[in-house]
Protein backbone atom coordinates (compact mmCIF):
# COMPACT_ATOMS: atom_id res chain seq x y z
CA UNK A 1 0.00 0.00 0.00
CA UNK A 2 1.15 3.14 -0.72
CA UNK A 3 2.53 5.65 2.31
CA UNK A 4 -0.93 8.18 1.68
CA UNK A 5 -3.20 5.12 1.41
CA UNK A 6 -1.71 4.20 4.71
CA UNK A 7 -2.23 7.54 6.50
CA UNK A 8 -5.84 7.81 4.27
CA UNK A 9 -6.56 4.66 6.89
CA UNK A 10 -5.30 5.81 9.39
CA UNK A 11 -6.97 9.06 9.32
CA UNK A 12 -10.19 6.67 9.06
CA UNK A 13 -9.56 4.59 11.70
CA UNK A 14 -8.94 8.19 14.10
CA UNK A 15 -12.71 8.79 12.90
CA UNK A 16 -13.68 5.11 13.79
CA UNK A 17 -12.46 5.70 17.36
CA UNK A 18 -13.85 9.20 17.58
CA UNK A 19 -17.28 7.56 16.55
CA UNK A 20 -17.02 5.60 19.07
CA UNK A 21 -15.73 8.50 21.63
CA UNK A 22 -12.73 6.23 22.57
CA UNK A 23 -10.17 7.88 24.15
CA UNK A 24 -6.63 8.27 22.47
CA UNK A 25 -4.14 7.55 24.60
CA UNK A 26 -0.37 7.48 24.57
CA UNK A 27 0.02 3.71 24.12
CA UNK A 28 -3.01 3.37 21.89
CA UNK A 29 -1.70 5.61 19.31
CA UNK A 30 1.97 3.85 19.87
CA UNK A 31 -0.04 1.04 17.95
CA UNK A 32 -1.83 2.40 15.81
CA UNK A 33 1.22 4.55 14.40
CA UNK A 34 2.50 0.95 14.07
CA UNK A 35 -0.16 -0.83 12.52
CA UNK A 36 -0.52 2.04 9.75
CA UNK A 37 3.39 2.68 8.95
CA UNK A 38 3.58 -1.28 8.09
CA UNK A 39 2.43 -3.49 5.24
CA UNK A 40 3.65 -6.47 6.78
CA UNK A 41 1.48 -9.15 8.27
CA UNK A 42 2.00 -9.44 12.31
CA UNK A 43 0.30 -11.49 14.79
CA UNK A 44 -0.78 -9.64 18.07
CA UNK A 45 2.41 -10.35 20.36
CA UNK A 46 4.52 -8.91 17.01
CA UNK A 47 2.81 -6.20 17.56
CA UNK A 48 2.56 -6.02 20.60
CA UNK A 49 7.16 -6.06 20.01
CA UNK A 50 6.87 -3.50 17.09
CA UNK A 51 4.70 -1.07 19.64
CA UNK A 52 6.95 -1.09 22.66
CA UNK A 53 9.59 -0.02 19.82
CA UNK A 54 7.84 3.29 19.66
CA UNK A 55 6.39 3.28 23.62
CA UNK A 56 7.88 1.19 25.79
CA UNK A 57 4.78 1.21 28.05
CA UNK A 58 2.25 -0.32 25.81
CA UNK A 59 0.84 -3.12 27.93
CA UNK A 60 0.14 -6.35 26.10
CA UNK A 61 -3.54 -5.81 27.16
CA UNK A 62 -4.25 -2.84 25.05
CA UNK A 63 -2.91 -4.35 22.59
CA UNK A 64 -5.77 -7.36 22.45
CA UNK A 65 -7.90 -4.55 23.22
CA UNK A 66 -7.24 -2.52 20.28
CA UNK A 67 -6.87 -5.64 17.55
CA UNK A 68 -10.50 -5.91 17.73
CA UNK A 69 -11.06 -2.23 16.79
CA UNK A 70 -8.74 -2.29 14.42
CA UNK A 71 -10.92 -5.51 12.66
CA UNK A 72 -14.20 -3.90 13.16
CA UNK A 73 -13.46 -0.51 11.53
CA UNK A 74 -12.53 -3.48 8.15
CA UNK A 75 -8.99 -1.38 8.00
CA UNK A 76 -7.42 -4.33 9.09
CA UNK A 77 -8.23 -8.25 8.61
CA UNK A 78 -7.49 -10.95 10.79
CA UNK A 79 -6.67 -13.92 9.24
CA UNK A 80 -6.31 -17.46 10.82
CA UNK A 81 -4.35 -20.35 8.65
CA UNK A 82 -4.94 -22.65 11.06
CA UNK A 83 -2.48 -21.96 13.52
CA UNK A 84 -2.46 -21.07 17.39
CA UNK A 85 -2.08 -17.04 16.52
CA UNK A 86 -4.03 -15.30 14.49
CA UNK A 87 -2.42 -12.84 11.48
CA UNK A 88 -3.40 -9.18 11.03
CA UNK A 89 -3.68 -7.60 7.63
CA UNK A 90 -3.08 -3.84 6.98
CA UNK A 91 -3.52 -4.39 3.76
CA UNK A 92 -7.10 -4.48 2.72
CA UNK A 93 -7.63 -0.87 2.90
CA UNK A 94 -6.14 -0.46 -0.52
CA UNK A 95 -5.87 -4.38 -2.17
CA UNK A 96 -9.42 -5.75 -0.95
CA UNK A 97 -8.85 -9.14 -3.22
CA UNK A 98 -5.47 -10.41 -2.38
CA UNK A 99 -4.46 -13.46 -1.55
CA UNK A 100 -1.70 -15.39 0.52
CA UNK A 101 1.18 -17.72 0.62
CA UNK A 102 2.58 -18.76 4.09
CA UNK A 103 5.33 -21.23 4.84
CA UNK A 104 3.92 -23.56 7.24
CA UNK A 105 7.18 -23.38 9.65
CA UNK A 106 8.67 -20.33 9.34
CA UNK A 107 5.45 -18.17 8.97
CA UNK A 108 6.76 -16.31 5.73
CA UNK A 109 3.72 -14.51 4.20
CA UNK A 110 3.25 -13.70 0.60
CA UNK A 111 0.62 -11.30 -1.05
CA UNK A 112 -0.03 -11.90 -4.50
CA UNK A 113 -2.93 -10.73 -6.67
CA UNK A 114 -4.02 -12.83 -9.95
CA UNK A 115 -6.57 -12.06 -12.62
CA UNK A 116 -6.57 -15.76 -13.82
CA UNK A 117 -7.94 -16.91 -10.07
CA UNK A 118 -10.66 -14.00 -9.76
CA UNK A 119 -11.90 -15.06 -13.49
CA UNK A 120 -12.37 -19.07 -12.12
CA UNK A 121 -13.80 -17.60 -9.36
CA UNK A 122 -16.48 -15.46 -10.88
CA UNK A 123 -17.14 -18.44 -13.44
CA UNK A 124 -17.31 -21.20 -10.99
CA UNK A 125 -19.70 -18.45 -8.61
CA UNK A 126 -21.69 -17.73 -11.66
CA UNK A 127 -22.14 -21.54 -12.60
CA UNK A 128 -23.25 -22.02 -9.14
CA UNK A 129 -25.75 -19.08 -9.13
CA UNK A 130 -24.02 -16.87 -6.81
CA UNK A 131 -22.30 -13.44 -7.34
CA UNK A 132 -18.91 -13.05 -5.51
CA UNK A 133 -18.32 -10.51 -3.23
CA UNK A 134 -15.11 -11.09 -1.58
CA UNK A 135 -12.63 -13.68 -2.78
CA UNK A 136 -9.35 -14.97 -1.33
CA UNK A 137 -7.03 -17.29 -1.63
CA UNK A 138 -4.91 -18.70 1.47
CA UNK A 139 -2.19 -21.00 0.17
CA UNK A 140 -0.23 -23.07 2.90
CA UNK A 141 3.19 -23.97 1.86
CA UNK A 142 6.98 -24.70 2.25
CA UNK A 143 9.28 -21.71 2.00
CA UNK A 144 13.06 -22.28 -0.18
CA UNK A 145 14.52 -22.96 2.85
CA UNK A 146 12.31 -25.23 4.43
CA UNK A 147 12.42 -27.63 1.13
CA UNK A 148 16.28 -27.35 1.48
CA UNK A 149 16.98 -27.84 5.11
CA UNK A 150 14.22 -29.72 6.28
CA UNK A 151 13.41 -26.96 8.96
CA UNK A 152 12.98 -23.04 9.06
CA UNK A 153 15.57 -21.36 10.71
CA UNK A 154 14.61 -17.92 11.59
CA UNK A 155 10.74 -17.90 12.23
CA UNK A 156 8.70 -14.85 11.09
CA UNK A 157 7.31 -14.59 14.55
ZN1 LIG B 1 -2.06 -9.40 2.88
ZN1 LIG C 1 9.87 -21.30 5.90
Amino acid sequence: MSLTGKQAAKKRFMDFLGTRNLRLTSQRQAIIDTVFNTDKHFTAEQLLEWSRERDQSVSRATVYRTLPLLTESGLVREMDFGKDYKFYDPNYADHPNHNHIICQDCDKIVEFESDKIAKIEERISHKLGFTVKTQRLQITATCEELKRMGTCKKKAC
